[in-house]
């Protein structure tokens, strides 16, 4: 099956009682069994919930996988992830990382025992740099929050097997739809479900994909046992914005161009972070891996003044001042004090995250309202 009917039919069943084509919302939190032990697999819903079945099977199904999990939040999925490491073990993960994914590495789990390694990974050479018998996970982003930096997830397999480490995948701004890492011998796929795959704003949730059914065991294991599970509600929404995840996709990705290529030729812009440019650094991988370069970047002003920055944003009218990314909506953010505000000024700035550095998740609107904006919130 392609993505477009897998998006639109796969995980959902036509409702076993009913025949109801959309998989009803099981709002209840136990199930009525016969006798102690004889019941039609689903005792209580921490464990097992149909809602959220339909919608792990259907999140699988988009990333070419055989094991779905969904959870509270992204980070939450982020977090059963990091729980089946121990004291000793090292994890290697990128220095653009998204802050909140930082900020859990460094000042939650670092006090267990685990050493967390962050480090520029666009040159391959240096993952393996930081690699020994004690790294027991590779932790990729790619593109990369707020720079869009590019990752080889390929060649961070390839060092990941060398050395015995399991290699993740946040593929949240990619999506299934522009980049498969499970293809490319990525262990687990992370998704932050609360921006394209949910992709209205109306939800937070996260997600994990896997092929391998032993570390889909202990996954699951720790999914009930430490309990961030995530609502039927909210399953059902995410159920709902799925279906069109490939449509939306492709506007994302044709707009992202047009603003893009906009952006690029303003006089007061400097930099401008998009994977689709020929002059990004990592083009050529990001060609290889990815199927189109999807909608959301990051630029910079030729002045690094953030004051400056901040008045352009307060001028945006299409584009909405908040955070999060990935709804239909147009988005504009400030990393420096929104996102990553919990990244030290010092690493930021080595990341080439300034002050000025404004990010844009590119929705789905006319693109011409989209450069309408811009050109006066910019000047
Ligand atoms: C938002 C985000 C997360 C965290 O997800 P939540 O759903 O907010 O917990 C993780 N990684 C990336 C790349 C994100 O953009």
């Amino acid at each position: 099956m392609k993505f477009g009917t897998k998006a639109v039919h796969a995980g959902v069943e036509p409702d076993p009682t009913t025949g109801a084509i959309m998989t009803p919302i099981y709002q209840t939190s136990t199930y009525v069994q016969k006798s102690p032990g004889d019941h039609k697999g689903f005792e209580y819903s921490r464990t097992q919930n149909p809602t959220r079945f339909a919608l792990q099977d259907s999140i699988a199904a988009l990333e070419n996988g055989k094991h779905g999990l969904c959870f509270a939040s992204g980070l939450a999925s982020i977090d059963a992830i990091i729980k089946l490491l121990s004291p000793g073990d090292e994890v290697i993960s990128t220095n653009d990382l998204y802050g909140g994914s930082y900020r859990m590495f460094k000042h939650v789990f670092a006090k267990y025992g685990i050493k967390f390694h962050f480090i520029s990974m666009e040159d391959s050479a240096n993952i393996e740099r930081h690699a020994n018998e004690n790294t027991k996970l590779i932790w990729i982003e790619t593109p990369t929050n707020p720079m869009l930096n590019i990752i080889d997830i390929a060649a961070a397999v390839a060092i990941g097997k060398k050395y015995g480490a399991l290699v993740g995948v946040d593929n949240t701004f990619a999506t299934p739809y522009l980049q498969r890492p499970l293809d490319l011998g990525a262990d687990i796929v992370m998704h932050s479900v609360t921006k394209y795959l949910g992709g209205h704003s109306d939800v937070v949730m996260g997600a994990l994909a896997l092929n391998d059914d032993e570390l889909n065991e202990k996954l699951a294991f720790i999914q009930n046992a430490t309990g961030g599970i995530c609502g039927p509600q909210d399953c059902f929404l995410v159920l709902r914005g799925i279906k069109t995840l490939h449509l939306r996709m492709e506007r994302h990705c044709e707009n992202g161009r047009k603003v893009a290529e906009y952006l690029v030729n303003h006089p007061k812009v400097g930099k401008v972070y998009w994977p689709g440019l020929e002059s990004h650094t990592n083009h050529d991988i990001a060609k290889n891996q990815m199927s189109d370069f999807g909608g959301m970047l990051s630029f910079t002003f030729k002045e690094d003044d953030m004051q400056e920055s901040f008045r352009v944003m307060e001028r945006f009218k299409v584009f909405a001042l908040a955070e999060s990314l990935g709804g239909v909506e147009s988005m504009v953010n400030h990393p420096a004090t929104m996102t990553h505000a919990s990244i030290p000024k010092p690493e930021r700035e080595a990341t080439g995250l300034l002050d000025s550095l404004i990010r844009l998740s590119v929705g789905i609107e006319d693109a011409d309202d989209l450069i309408t904006d811009l050109e006066q919130a910019i000047g």
